[in-house]
């Protein structure tokens, strides 16, 4: 059944300017050979078709953000070749755009408090889809009369109505994708206890504001597309941004690349010796580009072309560590 949403007041003006796009690093890990290889795409696209990059950081996930983060992830981004013409940007530094973002959707009646723990949703919820670690929130514990109010209460978590509806979108790689997130999510977070945004308001928001056109990412987050694409339609913001998520980097046992799989830090490798360009073209063969010993950023960026990026997972294996730890 078709669903539309209400609109807010008038809707937001396009942003003004050219095609910009974001690298967003969450200064929760270091960055590793999976993630640099993403954010590399991103940067490459972003110089050879003339968008705009903004550094955003997304630090708004509380606990697990370490002392000194943020500034490692810029160096090792910065040692990688990569630049940006604007930012960083920290998100924690301002929550007030969020904030608004809440007043909004609360005044259309599209979003409630909702102070249930995880184990009172786990006990109602279907186990989650394989492949996923999230429970759907069931329909059922929705309050009943939810209705137009106002953002009052920053110290509870706060759910979006998500109604059943198809979400379709173009992603420039994986092809036509619709998800429907009544079935794969439910009414989802938007904002948290801890009295900041969730991931997906706070990407909404501010790729709307600082006029992001073209977003490229893991296609860990092709699902969250869906569910970002319900908040620019309730919150009545245009134009919608361009997708591009690509395939993730794996271990040898298919899981995504991760501690277990040794240490794939860029810092490890770099003090380890190994320079910039050996890394570099490394990425580049899992990225379409025929790559000898070396490669610059700059060269990545010359060479890449998106359709020639392997379409299927890419698996690092103990012969990659090898070979980026061999001289030269
Ligand atoms: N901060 C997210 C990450 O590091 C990326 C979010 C996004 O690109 O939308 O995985």
């Amino acid at each position: 059944m078709a669903h539309s949403f209400p609109q807010i007041g008038r809707p937001a003006p396009p942003p003004p300017g050219p095609a910009a796009s974001r690298l967003a690093p969450s200064p929760t890990g270091a960055l590793h050979l999976g993630n640099a290889r993403t954010f590399l795409v991103n940067w490459a696209l972003a110089r050879s078709r003339g968008w705009r990059l903004i550094l955003r950081i997304e630090d708004l996930d509380g606990p697990r953000i370490k002392p000194g983060a943020i500034e490692q992830t810029i160096n090792t981004l910065r040692w990688l070749g990569m630049d940006w013409d604007d930012g960083p940007i920290i998100q924690s530094h301002d929550l007030s755009p969020y904030r608004q973002a809440m007043e909004r959707l609360a005044r259309a009646g599209l979003v409630y408090p909702c102070e249930l723990s995880r184990s009172e949703i786990e006990a109602v919820a279907s186990a989650p889809q394989e492949g996923s670690h999230e429970n759907v929130f069931p329909a059922a514990l929705r309050p009943p009369g939810i209705g137009p109010r106002s953002f009052d209460d920053e110290q509870t978590s706060w759910r979006f109505v998500v109604d059943q509806t198809r979400v379709g979108f173009i992603d420039e790689f994986a092809g036509a994708q619709e998800f429907d997130p009544a079935a794969t999510i439910g009414d989802f977070v938007v904002w948290t206890k801890r009295g900041q945004p969730s991931y997906q308001l706070a990407v909404v928001v501010d790729d709307h504001r600082q006029g992001v056109t073209n977003v490229v990412r893991g296609n860990d987050l092709v699902e969250s597309a869906a569910r970002q694409l319900l908040l620019y339609r309730a919150l009545g913001l245009r134009p919608e941004p361009a997708y591009l998520h690509l395939p993730l980097v794996r271990g040898q046992d298919g899981k995504r690349l991760a501690k277990r799989h040794g240490d794939t830090r860029i810092e490890t490798y770099r003090a380890a010796g190994v320079r910039a360009d050996r890394v570099i073209a490394l990425l580049g063969r899992w990225s379409g580009i025929e790559a000898g010993e070396s490669l610059s950023a700059a060269e990545f960026a010359a060479r890449l072309d998106a359709s020639r990026i392997p379409w299927t997972d890419v698996i690092f294996t103990a012969e990659d560590d090898r070979w980026l730890r061999a001289s030269p």
